[in-house]
């Protein structure tokens, strides 16, 4: 174990000589890939004073077998993701107990006193239990990523700062939006690595308020109305129509 030395409102990690000249314990995130000589090695320590070591490797990456499929994907917030085939994925288990707890552990800093080890170790507690959420979320992500780009050609989402016009500061809002991000920016490289397209919609469009099927603009569509029926006589769930917008539209630039 690690010697902690407390000190005003830090925590800083002193190793003594021994721990100094003892090989670290080390979690690996994968293994490295067979003869792959690492050209950069990067060390960093986050929030919740965990370190980190990357290893930068070159690896060859066979692209997949050309795909059939099309799909759309709109960001929301009581699902993570909702596809133009209709399905909706949840956010990750645990989140909603983890999101408790770290509402709960965020309140319990301003009621120590400043500067006082006891507000220091509440804030690490902050930090740690983010640092879970952000750890799950990212396998979770991982393994949606892959799966999109695994089984479809064509991935169409919505440009990010279509979705900043509308703000919202609660943390649901923002863990969903960090998340977009995060799931965005998997789906760009391993659609590069995989020879897929992520196509991104960045022109705005009422992704909501069109009618999939017929092509109409409704005229509102307030954020709590769910499920809505067109004059058309289509019937749509929100986010899906959304999503089949967004596909279409996806298509169209492609
Ligand atoms: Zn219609």
């Amino acid at each position: 174990m690690a010697q902690i030395v407390k000190r005003a409102d830090k925590y800083r990690f002193y190793p003594t000589p021994e721990q100094a000249a003892e090989p670290l314990a080390i979690v690996w995130s994968r293994p490295l890939p067979d003869g792959a000589q690492p050209s950069t090695v990067t060390v960093s320590r986050d929030a919740a004073g965990r370190w980190f070591v990357s290893l930068l490797v070159q690896e060859k990456i066979r692209p997949l077998a050309p795909a059939q499929n099309a799909v759309g994907v709109d960001a929301g917030i009581t699902a993570l993701v909702t596809l133009s085939t209709g399905e909706k994925v949840a956010n990750p288990r645990h989140e909603q107990r983890d999101r408790r707890r770290l509402a709960r552990a965020q309140r319990t800093p301003a009621r120590k006193r400043p500067g006082s080890g006891n507000r220091a170790k509440a804030r690490l507690k902050v930090a740690k239990v983010y640092a879970r959420i952000v750890d799950r979320r990212r396998d979770f992500l991982h393994q949606l990523s892959t799966r999109l780009v695994r089984e479809n050609q064509v991935i169409a989402v919505e440009d990010l700062t279509i979705r900043n016009m509308i703000k919202n500061r609660r943390l649901a809002r923002a863990i969903s939006d960090a998340s977009w991000r995060e799931l965005r920016g998997m789906l760009a490289y391993k659609a590069a690595w995989c020879g897929r397209r992520l196509v991104v919609v960045d022109r705005w469009f009422p992704s909501s308020k069109l009618c999939s099927a017929c092509g109409t603009v409704q005229e509102a569509m307030p954020l709590n109305v769910r499920e809505w029926v067109c004059a058309c006589g289509a019937s749509h769930d929100r986010d899906v129509n959304a999503a089949r917008n967004v596909l279409a539209a996806g298509l169209a630039e492609s």
